[in-house]
């Protein structure tokens, strides 16, 4: 009986916490009038009158993205398969393949995912420039990618920590076009793997955080990926920008794919003249939507114009609704609706739709991608045959 009674004390105890949340939650999202303090997150406002919109739930043609982090997702092969096969996208490139991992780990790693799945899972590695201060760090690498291509590495992912945090055995900043680094980069090149490397950020995080920058509201509520680079403890845009193009320039034999637009979304003048000049340049458009939908005539413009040099990608893990939002975007010529996002807002702008041409769309969505990572393409066409 006491029992009995203590335990429905606590139940009523967390009745009323649950329904004190539930509450919380329901009045903060749905129905009180405008919080002074609302966040972007929060923010949500309707659109009225009658814009048309298009759904697309399925591509028009095979899809590989090639920025994705499905460890993260801490989803099985299984799951992540059900969640591709909804969203009609054929294979994903895991950009975290680890720079510990050994063969023998590289290879448990794929035989995860290709016993059942052969095909649809394509592994990158890192490079862990931690290790740069060690005399043999070099050549070091030089073997471990060897090795790692041997065991079925696909590519290389290079994060922005490379320019704007690594430093040397003298604490200065290791740059992109260190030359230091040329025998990996044109390792890499031989081994005819490509590099995925996000250089910098959004523009804005070098610009003063006050009413004028357009990202003020991501600088200032804070609490995730994003940070004011604006007091000067980082290189500047700029020498970043200069930085990958010297690297570019160094190493024509090596394919770089530079990471959400380059960071360059914001000009894409300046990003043609760069896809212009360096040959073995891709970009990948993962998590910039936004920056390309809202000047949808020059960003169509220029996706027909750099066809050839443009990668699907998302960023972050496979969620079929994110696919979703992409397809629309490049398929239809919806007006002013909500880009593909996660969990973050960046703005508040709308994009619009790109209606891309279906050769742009077929090049874009896999076959640049087939032919970078020297893909069997009738696989992702014909998963059965
Ligand atoms: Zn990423």
């Amino acid at each position: 009986m006491n029992l009995l009674k203590r335990f429905l004390i606590y139940l009523g105890i967390l009745l009323v916490i649950g329904g004190l949340a539930a509450y919380h939650v329901l009045t903060d999202f749905a129905s009180t009038p405008y919080p002074p303090d609302m966040t972007l997150e929060v923010f949500h406002p309707e659109t009225p009158g009658n814009i048309p919109e298009h759904r697309v739930w399925q591509p028009k043609y095979p899809v590989i993205d090639i920025h994705s982090h499905p460890q993260e997702s801490g989803k099985t092969p299984d799951e992540l398969i059900k969640i591709m096969d909804a969203s009609g996208v054929r294979a994903i490139v895991d950009l975290d393949g680890h720079w510990g991992w050994t063969g023998h780990r590289i290879q448990r790693k794929l035989e995860e995912y290709n016993l059942k799945y052969p095909g649809r899972f394509i592994l990158f590695t890192k490079i862990d420039f931690g290790r740069y201060k060690n005399p043999d760090f070099v050549e070091e690498t030089l073997q471990r990618l060897e090795e790692s291509v041997r065991w079925g590495v696909k590519g290389v992912k290079i994060w922005k920590n490379l320019g704007m945090m690594y430093r040397d055995a003298n604490g200065k900043l290791i740059p992109l076009d260190d030359p230091r680094l040329d025998p990996i980069w044109e390792k890499i090149g031989e081994l005819g793997i490509p590099v995925l490397i996000h250089t910098a950020d959004p523009v804005a995080f070098w610009q003063p955080v006050d009413r004028f920058n357009e990202r003020y509201e991501e600088l200032t509520e804070g609490g995730s990926w994003f940070d004011s680079y604006a007091n000067g403890d980082y290189p500047s845009f700029e020498t970043l920008m200069k930085q990958r193009e010297n690297l570019l320039r160094k190493h024509p034999n090596t394919i770089f794919i530079g990471a959400h637009m380059a960071e360059l979304g914001h000009d894409l003048k300046r990003l043609g003249r760069m896809l212009d000049e360096f040959p073995n340049f891709y970009v990948d458009i993962s998590d910039r939507a936004y920056e390309l939908g809202r000047q949808p005539y020059t960003a169509r413009e220029f996706f027909i114009q750099y066809q050839d040099r443009i990668l699907f990608g998302i960023d972050l893990y496979p969620e079929t609704h994110v696919y979703q939002d992409y397809y629309r975007f490049f398929q239809t010529e919806d007006e002013y609706f909500d880009y593909p996002r996660y969990y973050y807002k960046h703005g508040r702008w709308k994009i619009y739709g790109l209606n891309l041409p279906d050769s742009v769309l077929q090049k874009v969505y896999y076959l640049n991608a087939v032919k970078i990572l020297q893909l069997d393409r009738k696989l992702i066409e014909n998963p059965s045959s």
